[in-house]
This record gives structure tokens, sequence and C-alpha cells, in this order.
């Protein structure tokens, strides 16, 4: 049985090489003609390693990478790893396999900002020697304090005009471990009374007597990003450091250490995040989600983590394709999250195998049909590409269909199976529902009685009469059991106030994103099949297996639904009434 599986990452197609236009593409366009930093293109993707990285991070990795190839030239992959307490091994391996996951190759430029701290710390020697740094005996909260509001200048720090000796000296033994966590810090000698709030004497070192993930306890003073950051990228020579709109703020200041270290000076250029609807996009939160139990995990299926859509069968083009389609702008807002499903389904519709598959099953029994007689069903794998074949389905007397697709008393415009209906069974017959046995207690349905016509093998009538409505089925003795888990927003808020700090944001959380079905069943092609194969169950959705899924007991992740016409039908009638 053909599928296709979400280990591989797929090869950039030709048509996204060349992206759409963009302020930023233009922008670069504009450098390459008038030769500025040599024609040449030289991005960079900067995790900072504190968790796994998500929907949106895919987005500037997109930017990033695709920038870099579109134009010849090169994209590194970047930890910014400068605060030793919250990195860990195991998100910078993670975000190595997502990277590469969705596509895109740093070809060996795998760098730390950590790999940095002995020539940042040499160019805070620098800075205090050129008279534009000073060490400080402030707390952090004095620091507070005298850095003013958004109206009133700050005032400047009794510690400000040390001699240039005694701040090189105290910088020294700051580093050699002489003074306890917090009790000075290296600051850099601006503005107190900038307009803006990142020039008023920012921190450039902090003492922390922490282990750092890649350099033991080498260091006990660590640099701010703020210091680290944009010499990093002037270290590796990148052309146009391309960032989130929070930090067009910082740039001044960026601006600021490399024009007073006289080094390699990159463009930052700042761009919109992404958010979504019905999800959050803050490492924090997704922290939160995983610490508190609201997930299993980071690769949740539910989750908006680049492991939890890999898992839920998401597909690296899909992805790519949201994110060019999206554009890039200088103003935040929010995506809907329907049009990242719109991109999945637009690729999986091209790939992905249709196979039979009942969820809810109700049985089906064909009185006329021979007792032991077995036929096999030829069936389509993908109408969309004729190359993927057919396959051969078994077909009995007792079938399982999908319970929500019998109705007793059906409803105006409900045209699959009811009593004395007939419709096709896909890939085999017509059948005319008969009668229907029920719980006599509960009056739950538990049987359908039909017959067939046995002119009508293939689905259609010699007699050239029509059926409104074709329906799935699997052969109850033939298929197998699977448990299907179905998935919905992890939010109810379409907007999840990720604007407004003070809400607790788990108040919206969807106590039903996640319902399992445990008695669902499949017909038996997919036997085997390994997890990260996708496949589209007719008329229910697309689907793929889960990492929990063994040979004994089958997982299904439902990755997206099908548009469910009916569902639009019954929501327009509902308003109409
Ligand atoms: P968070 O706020 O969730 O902690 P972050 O911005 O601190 O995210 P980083 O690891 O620093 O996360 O991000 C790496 C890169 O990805 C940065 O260049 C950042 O600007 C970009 N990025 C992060 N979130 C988004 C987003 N939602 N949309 C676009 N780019 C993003
Ligand atoms: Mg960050």
């Amino acid at each position: 049985m053909p599928s296709f599986s979400s280990n591989e990452s797929g090869a950039l197609a030709e048509d996204e090489v060349a992206r759409p236009s963009n302020f930023v593409r233009d922008l670069i366009i504009g450098d390459i003609q008038s030769g500025r930093f040599a024609g040449k293109v030289h991005t960079r993707f900067p995790p900072e390693p504190n968790g796994y990285l998500h929907i949106g991070h895919a987005k500037s990795i997109c930017l990033n990478f695709g920038l870099a190839l579109e134009f010849g030239g090169k994209c590194n992959l970047r930890f910014d790893d400068t605060n030793p307490c919250k990195e860990e091994t195991e998100y910078v391996e993670s975000i190595i396999e997502d990277v590469r996951w969705l596509g895109f190759d740093w070809e060996g430029r795998l760098f730390y900002a950590s790999d940095y701290f002995d020539q940042l710390y040499e160019w805070a020697v620098q800075l205090t020697r050129q008279g534009q740094a000073y060490v400080c005996d402030l707390t952090a909260e004095q620091i507070r304090e005298y850095r003013g509001t958004p109206s009133e200048p700050g005032r400047e720090s009794p510690y400000r005009n040390r001699p240039v000796e005694e701040n090189l000296n105290l910088l020294e033994r700051m580093r050699a471990g002489e003074f306890p966590d917090g009790s000075r810090t290296l600051r850099s000698k601006i503005d107190m009374a900038s307009p803006n709030f990142n020039m008023r004497d920012p921190v450039m070192y902090r003492i922390l007597h922490a282990e750092h993930h890649r350099t033991g306890n080498k260091w006990c003073i660590y640099p701010m990003y703020d210091f680290a950051h944009g010499q990093s990228d002037s270290i590796e020579g990148i052309t146009h450091s391309i960032c989130t709109l929070e930090f067009e703020d910082h740039r001044p200041l960026y601006d600021w250490y490399l024009d007073k270290l006289g080094i390699h000076h990159p463009q930052q250029i700042e761009f919109d995040r992404l958010n979504l609807t019905n999800t959050v996009l803050s490492k924090r939160k997704l922290l939160t989600l995983v610490q508190k139990g609201y997930v299993s995990g980071w690769d949740d299926p539910r989750m908006p983590t680049l492991s939890g859509i890999r898992r839920r069968g998401y597909t690296p083009e899909a992805i790519r394709r949201f994110c060019n389609s999206i554009g890039v702008s200088k103003t935040n807002g929010v995506i809907e999250y329907s049009l990242l499903e719109h991109h999945l389904r637009e690729d999986l519709n091209k790939r992905a195998a249709r196979v039979m598959a009942v969820i809810d099953p109700l049985r089906l029994v064909i009185d006329n049909y021979p007792d032991d007689l077995v036929e096999e069903m030829e069936a389509v794998n993908n109408p969309e590409d004729a190359a993927m074949g057919t396959r051969r389905v078994p077909f009995s007397k007792v079938l399982l269909i999908e319970r929500d697709d019998f109705r007793e008393d059906p409803p105006k415009q409900y045209y699959r199976l009811s009593p004395g209906r007939e419709v096709r069974l896909r890939y085999a017959y017509l059948v005319t529902c008969t009668h229907i046995v029920k719980d006599e207690a509960t009056g739950e349905i538990l049987e359908i009685h039909c017959t067939y016509d046995p002119a009508t093998r293939g689905g259609n009538a010699p007699d050239g009469r029509k059926v409104k409505s074709t329906i799935h089925w699997v052969s109850a003795s033939h298929a197998l059991d699977f448990e299907a888990r179905l998935y919905d927003t992890l939010f109810l808020d379409v907007n999840t106030g990720e604007e407004n700090e003070a809400e607790d944001f788990t108040a919206s959380l969807n106590p039903n994103s996640l319902q399992v079905r445990p008695s669902a069943k499949i017909e038996p092609s997919v036997q085997g099949a390994a997890p990260g194969a996708r496949y589209q169950f007719e008329r229910v959705g697309y689907f793929c297996v889960d990492r929990d899924s063994t040979p004994e007991k089958l997982v299904f992740n439902r990755t997206v639904q099908l548009r469910d016409t009916w569902a639009k039908i019954e929501k327009s009638q509902k308003a109409k009434s």
C-alpha cells in the first residue's frame, strides 16, 4: 500500500525558491544592486535553546533560509545560548532536528553564542578601556529605580564615573569569581536621558555562578542577550540580521556596540511575528502547558510546535507554503489557523493514499449476500495521481459503516442511508435499507439490514438509476482495529489573549481538544504501516500513524478534517431557522 511518511524532509520545489516579494527581500535586492556587503547575502536563524520550535519560528526559518537560497547566499544556524539557567541539550537537539525536517541545510555552519564568550569578554574590556563601560554596584532593583520612566529621564549611577583602571580591575575580579551573584554588573555608559530605555546605560554582564550547558563552570559572569546578539552576527559576517519587531527599539543599542567596537556591522531588519488563532506561540506558555500536564509533551499533536504538528501529520512542504503565503510586514496581526490547514489539505490531497476506515462503527448486514462469499473490490489509491495505482479491498456480507451515515428519520437534504433508501457502497454495490434492529431497552441502533443489487457491482446500475449518496465501509471480519485520536483546536478563544499577560491563558483551553475512539476499524491494506505514514480516510479526514502505534495496536492521529459538507449544510440550516 503506498503511503508517505513524515520522516523525510522534502526537497524544496522550484516554485518555492523564488519567494514572493516583501519589504525584507526588496531591501536585500537593493543592497545587492548597490554592491553593499560586496553583493553577498548571509543570514542566520538564531534560536534560544529554551524550548521547542513552533510554527512562528518556521516563519523566521523560511524567511532566513529562503532568502539565502534565493540569492545564492548562506544561512547559519546559531544557538543564542547566553542564559545558562534555561538552556538544555534536549532543546538543542530538537531544534536541529526540526530545522532539518523543514527542509533546510546550514551546510555545517552550526554555531553557539557561547563559543564567542571569550571574544565578547575581550570586547567588554575594550569598551571599559575606552571609557564606554563601567562596573556598577547598584542592585537590580536600584538599577530599575534609577532608570526613570518614559516621561522622565533616568538618574546616573553613583558608580558611573569610576576611573577606567578601577573598572578594569573590578571587571577582572568579577570574572575571577570574587563577588556574589547580583552584587555588581558591567554597564554601558550611554545616555540616562535617552527617550529609548535600551540606551539608559544597559547592563552588559551580570554575575551568575551557574553551570552552562556548553562552557560548564568556566564562567561566572554572563553577557546579556543584547550584548551578545549583534556581536555574534558580526563575528559570523552576517549581512542581514533579520529579527522580529520587538527588537526595533534594540537596534540603536546594537548599532552603538558595533560602532564603538569598530567591527563588521550587519543590517538589522525587523518583521512581524506570526500569531495564529486558537493557539499560543510563546515558549513560556508552551512550557507551562507541558509542565502542568495540559498536553502530553512538547510533541503532543495539539501543540503548535514543529514536533507536535509533525507528529500530527503535517508535511514540511505545507508549512513552507503556508509561511510563504502569509507574507512579511511591519505590523503584527493574527493569521487564521484555517489557512495553515488549507495548505496542508492541498498537499495531502495530492499525495496521501485513500483508504476506508470507520471511526464509529455500525453493523450493516446484506441479507441477500451469500454467507461465505468474499469479493475483492478494486479501489483507486489516489484519484489525483493515477501513478499511485489501485488496491483490492475485501467485501463480505457483514460490513461496518459510519454510525453517522445512517439516520432513522433523515432530516431534509440528508441523502445518506435511511429506511427504504438506496445508496452506493464505495467501490462495491448499491444497497437498500430494509429494516433496522434496535436495543429494546435503550433504543440504540444495533444493526442495519439491507439488500444489494448484484447487477451493480462497481457501484453503477445497468438501468442507469441514480443514488444521491456514496458511503464508505469496511468488511467486519477483515477490518483491523485501531485507536483514532481526534483533535480539535487547543484553545477555544480565537484570540488567546497573547497580548494580555495578566490573564490566565489556560482558562480558554478546549476541554475536548482530544477525543479518543478506541474501537475504530480500517481496511486491512494498511497492515504494517509505519509511524508517520499518512492517508486520507475517505470522507473522514487525513490521518497518520502515531508513534505510539504498534503491530498489535494501531493508533492513528487525525491530521486534519476534510471539509465536511454536511456539517456546513446543517450549520446553514440552523442559521436560517
Ligand atoms: P518566545 O517569545 O516564544 O520565547 P523567542 O523570540 O524568544 O520566542 P527565539 O528562540 O529567540 O524565540 O527565536 C528565534 C528566532 O525566531 C528569532 O529571530 C525570533 O525573532 C524568531 N521568532 C520567534 N517567534 C516568532 C514568531 N512567532 N514569528 C516569527 N518569528 C519568530
Ligand atoms: Mg528570544
